[in-house]
């Protein structure tokens, strides 16, 4: 069945514009039909009980257990093409609820103010499909661009982890550093990784622990995959 994010007012239904044109355009949904929505991380089964205004009712509250336990932030550093777009939609396939897009040195993507509010309108589109897709009860949140010098501290979780390349085979992998009951952020480097300097800054400053993600070096859009697949089944299991 159709489902759409929306916002809940009492026991009425508003959904975007871009929603309303598909249900009554792409759709064409008629009067009496059901649709599912989301809102306040909630899902309804809803009623069309008007077309023209558009009404849409709260029949009732579906149960519902979409979510990751525990909140999981995907650091993601500005990679090149279409690769952004790609990790912002598998994150969120894959239960991510902040996606930061990252600067780091050896990024060789830089976006002016003008490109980047484009880009975060698209990114948050594509987040939003995802959740619909996915049948997630949150549309993860994209923040951007924050650089590696400068992190917030509210976007960093209980436990900060770094996908180092210089790591990989070694121990210290994400099975051992996830645990049920913390949040976790996880970092990603550009295609050309990390500089020494940058993961100390990272370890010594925010305290975050370096983690290898096996012993082959990942592409980055693969690496983002990777970890958050694993990050998943280990709080899932
Ligand atoms: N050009 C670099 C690799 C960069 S891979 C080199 O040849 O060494 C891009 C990013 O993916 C890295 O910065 C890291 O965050 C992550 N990554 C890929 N494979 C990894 C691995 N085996 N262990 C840890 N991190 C990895």
């Amino acid at each position: 069945m159709q489902r759409y994010f929306a916002n809940k007012v009492n026991e009425n239904i508003i959904l975007g514009d871009g929603d309303v044109h598909h249900l009554l355009h792409v759709m064409r949904a008629k009067k009496g039909d059901e649709i599912e929505t989301v809102a306040d991380n909630k899902l309804y089964a809803c009623i069309i009980d008007s077309l023209s205004p558009l009404v849409i009712k709260v029949n009732y509250e579906i149960p519902t257990d979409s979510e990751l336990n525990e909140d999981v932030t995907l650091f993601f550093a500005l990679a090149k093409g279409e690769k952004i777009d790609f990790v912002v939609q598998k994150a969120t396939e894959l239960g991510a609820n902040k996606i930061v897009l990252l600067k780091t040195e050896r990024c060789v993507v830089k976006f002016d103010d003008k490109t980047l509010s484009h880009k975060l309108e698209r990114f948050e589109k594509i987040a939003k499909e995802a959740s619909e897709q996915s049948h997630r009860l949150r549309i993860p949140e994209i923040v951007g661009v924050v650089d590696l010098k400068n992190i917030p501290s509210e976007l960093l979780s209980d436990i900060n982890l770094v996908a180092y390349e210089k790591e990989a085979g070694c121990t210290d992998s994400l099975f051992s550093n996830v645990n049920k009951g913390k949040s976790v952020s996880i970092m990603i480097g550009p295609e050309g990784g990390f500089s020494e300097e940058e993961v100390n800054l990272l370890t010594s400053k925010y305290n975050f622990r370096r983690v290898s993600l096996g012993k082959r070096i990942l592409r980055t859009e693969t690496a983002a995959v990777y970890a958050l697949s694993v990050i998943g089944a280990l709080l899932e299991k």
